[in-house]
C-alpha cells in the first residue's frame, strides 16, 4: 500500500464533554507524519469543523438555520485547519487545505484540476487535508453541491487519487451484526466482500452528535470502495497508532475487499 486516505470522523476529535481531544489530532499529526516519511502518500479527510467552531463560539449544539451552520462552519474549518497546521508542524510535516464540492468531481474539468492539486500536493511530501467546503455548499435538492457527509467524501477522495487503501477512522472497533453501542452481543464483521441490502439494513442510528454519519454512511462508502475494486478499512481512531499496525498487515476493524 503506497497511497492512503485516511479519515478520521468527528467522534474521534471531541472528547465527551464537547471539547476538542487535542491527544488525537498530535498523534494523528505524528503517525501520519511517520508514515509520510516511511515513502506513503497520505490524504488525511477530516471532520470536526463543526464541532470546533460550536467549541470556539461557546454554543451547546448545532444551530437550526443552515446560514448559521454555514458560519460556524466558516469559523470551525479555519480554527481546525490552524490545529492541525500546528500539530503537524511539531513533526516539521507540511500540510494543504483541500475543500471540496459535490460538483468538483462532477464536472471533468474540476475534477481533473482536483486531481492535479491531490498530484502535485503528494509529489511535494505535502500531507493534503481535506473536508467538505461547508460554508457555501448547498443542500436544496435542485442544487445539489454536497457529498453531504465525509465518509462518502472519502471514498471519493480515494477514486480521484486512485488510493490503495481508504482507512476509516471512527469510535467504534468495526461494523458488527448490530449497533454494539447498544447490544453487548453484537458480533464484529472481520472482512466482507460486498455490502448489500442485507448488511445496511444492520446499521442502525444516526451516529454521534456532532458526526453526520453514523454506519449506514460508512457502508455507502464501502460499496463505493468495492464497486471501483478499491480497498477499505474501518476501524477505531482511539489509538492513531492503529495505522502502523493496519499497514503492518494486521487484521484490525472490518475490512472490505472483492
Ligand atoms: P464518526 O463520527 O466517526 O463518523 P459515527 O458516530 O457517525 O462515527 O458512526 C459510528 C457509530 O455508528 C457507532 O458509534 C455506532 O453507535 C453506530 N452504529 C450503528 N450500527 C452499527 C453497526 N452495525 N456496527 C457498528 N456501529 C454501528
Amino acid at each position: 500500500c503506497k497511497r492512503i486516505v485516511v479519515k478520521i470522523g468527528t467522534s474521534s476529535l471531541m472528547l465527551p464533554d464537547d471539547s476538542i481531544d487535542y491527544q488525537t489530532i498530535d498523534r494523528m499529526a505524528y503517525v501520519l507524519t511517520v508514515l509520510r516519511k516511511q515513502g506513503k502518500e497520505i490524504v488525511l479527510v477530516s471532520s470536526g469543523a463543526m464541532g470546533v467552531g460550536l467549541n470556539l463560539l461557546n454554543l451547546p449544539q448545532r444551530p437550526k438555520t443552515i446560514p448559521e451552520q454555514q458560519a460556524i462552519a466558516s469559523v470551525g474549518q479555519s480554527e481546525l485547519m490552524n490545529l492541525y497546521s500546528r500539530f503537524f508542524s511539531h513533526y516539521n510535516q507540511i500540510v494543504g487545505q483541500i475543500l471540496m464540492t459535490r460538483d468538483i468531481v462532477e464536472f471533468p474539468e474540476s475534477r481533473k484540476n482536483a486531481e492535479n492539486a491531490f498530484e502535485q500536493l503528494l509529489q511535494m511530501g505535502i500531507i493534503p487535508i481535506v473536508n467538505e467546503n461547508d460554508a457555501v455548499s448547498v443542500e436544496e435538492l435542485d442544487h445539489q453541491t454536497k457529498f453531504g457527509d465525509n465518509d462518502r467524501l472519502s471514498a471519493t477522495v480515494a477514486e480521484i487519487i486512485s488510493a490503495d487503501l481508504l482507512i476509516m477512522l471512527s469510535d467504534v472497533d468495526g461494523f458488527y451484526d448490530k449497533n454494539p453501542m447498544t447490544n453487548p452481543d453484537a458480533a464484529l464483521f472481520h472482512t466482507l466482500h460486498k455490502v448489500t441490502d442485507k448488511e445496511m439494513a444492520l446499521a442502525g442510528g444516526n451516529g454521534s452528535k456532532f458526526g453526520t454519519g453514523g454506519m449506514a454512511t460508512k457502508l455507502t462508502a464501502a460499496k463505493h470502495i468495492l464497486s471501483n475494486n478499491q480497498q477499505m478499512v474501518l476501524t477505531k481512531a482511539v489509538d492513531p497508532t492503529v495505522l502502523f499496525e493496519i499497514l503492518e498487515g494486521k487484521e484490525i476493524g472490518t475490512y472490505f475487499v472483492n
